[in-house]
């Protein structure tokens, strides 16, 4: 039979090395998530501080005008002062009339400007007159000719300061204007005004912001940590300077050192200064946008901080949102592409399937097409065996039927002699019989009528044996063993009592599966050799015994007989192999009676006794192996 190539499995089923892809999928997703966050956060926090930037400019610029007319709200007011001649006349004359006069008109001055003081130094930098004469602290009669103001002022020039009063420690802005009259000055008009509204003001309003001075020192700050404070590096030199100044007293002057600073812009920086611990417990650094921007008529600075957390709280959320968003379409994609590869894994696999099927039917089309071929074949091969065996069985059973023939044309002479003796016999009696008739003798008639009677029933046995032993049997059939037995010593009783043998009869009457008639033709051979085997044999002796065998029954015909010599027995079962001479021997007999056996199933075969003779062993299946056996 032809045989194909077996099912290979398509490509697409075939096993991917997915390990590498589960390997690296999750950390470049994580990657990836972490990337984008970050992104997000940069840009966000991007986008937020040039929000806060616009924002901050706004407010920068709203209270830079806020403490630029805080400042410059007092700028007119020393210069007043050169309108009240009491003022220049002290200057010119210090009587303590005047003194008095003027201390009186300063302090009205100073409550009705709410300003914190307000004197008049002479050209030598000595206080003259002051609005807080009456305080023990009060300026009168110090020399005040070291400060900047004063040194500012008496060349003409504006004087602005901001410092720490050397007399009540006291921080405050300082506004001097130099008096003059025709031309000459004479004096100075000095006015300290306190800024801390603007601090309160910042703090009410939660901004955080610092005034830096032309030094780089805060002098105002909405958080007090800060106040006095450098904003840049101060050298030795300058702190000496400053110190010897007594600018800001005796104020160590720190520096406000942030942590980081990142310049954005003109103006813009990015701080961080450690947190305040007490107010912030949350967190150990404070980021701001700083926002610097000059005061108008002052070299001093206004900063705005923007704190940066809330910014940075927003864009980290920004950030996490981005990264749990990628997550999730990473997750969708990843579910989306496994699914997509599952329906196409089952896609492929029903197209593998009705390929595989198409294939299968295709091969079985084939086969089918080879099976019936050589069903064809197989038929015609039966039928011309059949006909074989028809032939044959004709052929046996023309054998057979020559064999009988034979048996018969063998037989006719003792035939002939057990008939004639019972006609000549018939004839006898019935001619005495029709003689005793006439006479009267009817009991004698009656007798040999009987006799007659006996013998027409012998005649009758004789022939129905020939007839039977001449039909034409059927290759199925029961036989029973008894009769079959009975039967072939019946159609031999002649030879049998000629030979006055001594025969040994032990067979049961069994029910074998072979044809009654061709049984008893077999045993008939079989008997008939042993009485020709047996001839010379002055004390001729049968042996005809049967067992079970193998769930067969075994039949044995043993004889005394000469036996048969080795080159005899090769050729026993040869059809018309005879050793008997003349027209005695056909030589069929045990070729049909073994052919017989075989149809049927069984066997025939001869033994060579130790004790001598010839035994043929008939082996024929029983018809119910389990009935008696009798
Ligand atoms: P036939 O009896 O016509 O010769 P058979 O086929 O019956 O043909 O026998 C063939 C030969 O087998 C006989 O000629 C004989 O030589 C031998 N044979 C058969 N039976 C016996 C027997 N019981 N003892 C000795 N020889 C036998």
């Amino acid at each position: 039979m032809k045989c194909d190539p077996p099912l290979s499995a398509p490509p697409s089923l075939a096993v991917k090395p997915r390990l590498i892809r589960h390997l690296f999928l999750p950390p470049l997703v994580i990657l990836l998530m972490i990337a984008l966050g970050y992104v997000t956060y940069l840009y966000s926090e991007k986008n937020g501080i040039k929000a806060l930037g616009e924002n901050g400019e706004r407010q920068l610029e709203l209270h830079a005008r806020t403490v630029e007319s805080e400042i410059n709200k007092y700028n007119y007011l020393p210069s007043v002062l050169e309108l009240e001649s009491n003022v220049s006349d002290l200057l010119n004359d210090p009587s303590p009339e005047l003194r008095t006069k003027v201390n009186d008109y300063l302090e009205g001055l100073n409550r009705r400007s709410r300003s914190r003081a307000i004197y008049v130094l002479d050209t030598t930098g000595r206080v003259l007159a002051t609005s807080n004469w009456r305080d023990a602290d009060s300026y009168l009669g110090e020399d005040l000719s070291f400060r900047a103001y004063y040194q500012d002022a008496i060349r003409g020039l504006p004087g602005r300061f901001y410092g720490i009063g050397s007399t009540t420690g006291e921080p405050g802005y300082y506004l001097a204007h130099g008096l003059e009259e025709k031309g000459k000055i004479i004096g100075v008009a000095v006015i300290k005004v306190r800024l801390e509204a603007l601090e309160e003001r910042w703090q009410r309003a939660r901004l955080e912001a610092f005034v830096s001075d032309e030094n780089g020192i805060i002098i105002l700050s909405s958080d007090p940590a800060r106040r006095l404070k450098s904003v840049r590096p101060l050298t030795a030199e300058v702190k000496e300077r400053l110190a010897r100044s007594l600018q800001y007293y005796w104020w160590p002057l720190n520096e406000l050192v942030p942590l980081e600073r990142e310049s954005i812009a003109d103006g813009v920086e990015k701080l961080t200064f450690p947190a305040n611990s007490s107010v912030d417990h949350e967190h150990t650094v404070v980021s701001y946008l700083a926002q610097t921007r000059d005061l108008a008529d002052t070299p001093w600075h206004l900063t705005l901080l923007t704190p940066l957390e809330d910014l940075r709280r927003e864009a980290a959320n920004q950030g996490m949102l981005v990264a749990v968003a990628c997550a999730l379409v990473a997750f969708l994609l990843i579910a989306w592409n496994e699914r997509r590869k599952v329906i196409s894994t089952r896609l492929a696999a029903r197209e593998a399937l009705e390929q595989a099927n198409n294939e299968l039917e295709r091969r079985i089309t084939e086969r089918t097409a080879d099976l019936r071929a050589s069903n064809e074949r197989l038929k015609g091969q039966i039928r011309e065996r059949r006909q074989a065996e028809e032939t044959l069985r004709q052929a046996q059973d023309e054998l057979v039927q020559a064999g009988k023939l034979a048996a018969i044309g063998q037989m006719s002479t003792s035939i002939a002699h057990e008939l004639n003796q019972p006609l000549a016999a018939l004839r006898t009696l019935s001619g005495n019989t029709v003689r005793f008739i006439e006479r009267g003798a009817l009991d004698i008639a009656s007798t040999n009528l009987r006799t007659i009677n006996d013998l027409v029933d012998r005649m009758g046995r004789i022939t129905a044996s020939l007839r039977a032993f001449a039909r034409r049997g059927e290759d199925k059939g029961q036989a029973s063993l008894g009769k079959a037995v009975a039967a072939a010593l019946q159609l031999l009783a002649g030879r049998l009592e000629a030979s006055a043998l001594d025969l040994h009869q032990q067979i049961d009457d069994v029910e074998l599966a072979i044809d009654q008639t061709r049984l008893e033709q077999i045993l008939v051979n079989l008997i008939g050799n042993a009485l020709d085997a047996m001839q010379a044999q002055p004390l001729p002796v049968l042996w005809l015994e049967g067992d079970l065998f193998e769930g067969r029954y075994r039949v044995r015909v043993r004889d005394n007989g000469h036996g048969i010599d080795a080159e005899a027995r090769k050729h026993l079962f040869e059809p018309f192999f005879t050793t008997k001479p003349g027209e005695q021997g056909l030589g069929l007999g045990l070729t049909l009676s073994a052919s017989l056996a075989a149809a049927a199933g069984g066997s025939l075969n001869a033994e060579d006794p130790a004790e001598g003779g010839t035994m043929f062993v008939l082996i024929l299946p029983l018809v119910n192996s389990g009935a008696p056996i009798i």
